[in-house]
């Protein structure tokens, strides 16, 4: 027996049906018939085969959850917005109200965040559910505390895998995408954050997990700083509504990547040895008050370069994979060394002071036009230090460092016309 929560009454669907002879799960929404496969019992479904077996001969229990409310849902604190994010919060409020989608497209270190509050104090006062669903885990553990800090009287769930709010009852949800297959028409309003980033970024499976855990006509809110392509087509197209928010908080332009050619980066670095570019820019920094972030593409680049710069600089190399990685980042948060050599996964939502940033080996593949203006969005967020130097070495100039140049420019001058 699988277990769904949902407002509608309580029932028991199978889980896999035949319809007009093709097979479609009911819990993922997946009708791609190359997707189920016979067992011995009868017929299942692959496509979310990661949460168990969906099939025909299980069932779905639909439990019924009644709300409790509050009064009043208010915040603890006055939260002050700049002239383009009230816009943009109010534009959020029109939506939920019209039950129409909305795409806020705000530059990295835009205050995203901010932005939704009042809707989702709207809905919460109109005694609805809202749901802020991320594809990362990392940001559910950030945003969390971050709430119940600025929410009053907010019943707040925190859902990822092995959460222990699992089950438990609220009025806002604060969730991993993979966590909404669990719920059935459940919310009235979802805000989904970094609708680019990976795993949500092309996955049917997790794209139909949200049109189904929320009501038909709740509304959703994207946010984005590096819109995906398809977004960009819709928001040219108009088949979206959307909202631009080119500057950052404090006004300062984003800092504007240089690039340096280096030679056959990566050959060098496995044999041992530094490219003389990016020693000599590193061995600047050494002396200066910045903290600074190293990119590189891959982990085994990662390890070797460590290898090669520990005896020069206070550095260390961190990963997904690894256990420590909290913990490093951590460190890295408190000074208690210097440099970061890191691969993509601090490309997003970390946040740290006064930094230099450099990518090595620019001309991966992994570094895509989004990747990069992420990347750069590490850089000058602080408005005590709004300037920072950031480098792409690369041996040759890809597209995607050619169309993230274009891109930072744009909303640079953008910002200029805001003024
Ligand atoms: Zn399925």
């Amino acid at each position: 027996m699988l277990v769904e929560y949902t407002k509608d009454v309580e029932n028991c669907v199978i889980a896999v049906i035949k319809k007009n002879n093709r097979f479609f799960c009911q819990r993922c929404g997946n009708i791609d018939q190359e997707s189920f496969f016979k067992d011995q019992l009868g017929v299942y479904c692959r496509n979310c085969l990661i949460f168990g077996k969906s099939s025909t001969y299980r069932k779905i229990c639909r439990k019924q959850v009644i709300d409790e409310y509050n009064d009043e849902y208010c915040l603890k604190k006055v939260i002050y917005l700049s002239k383009l994010q009230k816009i943009a919060s109010y534009k959020c409020v029109d939506a939920y109200k019209k039950k129409k989608d909305l795409l806020i497209y705000a530059v990295c270190g835009a205050g995203k965040t901010e932005i939704v509050y009042e809707v989702i104090l709207k809905a919460l006062n109109d005694k609805k559910i809202v749901c802020f669903a991320t594809p990362r885990k990392d940001v559910v553990l950030e945003l969390v505390p971050r709430f119940k800090r600025d929410f009053f009287q907010v019943k707040i769930v925190a859902l990822y895998g092995n959460s222990p709010d699992k089950g438990k009852i609220g009025n806002l949800y604060v969730t991993t995408t993979h966590q909404l297959i669990n719920y059935y028409h459940y919310f009235d309003l979802i805000i989904l954050d970094e609708v680019d980033a990976f795993p949500y970024y092309n996955n049917k499976m997790l794209e139909g997990f949200i049109k189904k855990a929320k009501k038909k006509e709740a509304p959703v809110i994207l946010l984005t700083a590096t819109p995906t392509k398809k977004l960009r087509y819709m928001m040219n197209k108009k088949l979206l509504d959307y909202f631009i928010i080119p500057y950052r908080y404090h006004r300062y332009p984003i800092p504007i990547p240089r690039v340096i050619l280096t030679y056959q980066t990566m050959k060098k670095i496995n044999k041992n040895k530094c490219p003389p570019k990016i020693f000599e820019w590193l061995m600047k920094k050494k002396s200066s008050d910045k903290r600074i972030f190293i990119f590189v593409p891959n982990i085994s680049c990662g390890m070797q370069l460590e290898q090669i710069l520990k005896p020069h600089i206070n550095c260390q190399f961190v990963h997904a994979e690894m256990k420590e990685r909290k913990r490093i980042i951590n460190d890295f948060r408190q000074n208690k060394f210097q440099f970061i050599i890191t691969t993509t996964i601090l490309e997003r939502g970390v946040t740290v002071s006064n930094v230099d940033v450099c990518i090595i080996g620019c001309d991966d593949d992994i570094y895509d036009e989004r990747a990069i203006v992420q990347i750069v969005g590490r850089a000058g967020r602080d408005k005590k230090y709004p300037t920072s130097d950031v480098v792409l070495f690369t041996d040759y100039y890809t597209l995607g460092i050619k169309n993230a140049i274009k891109e930072i420019k744009k909303m640079n001058t953008k910002r200029l016309e805001n003024e």
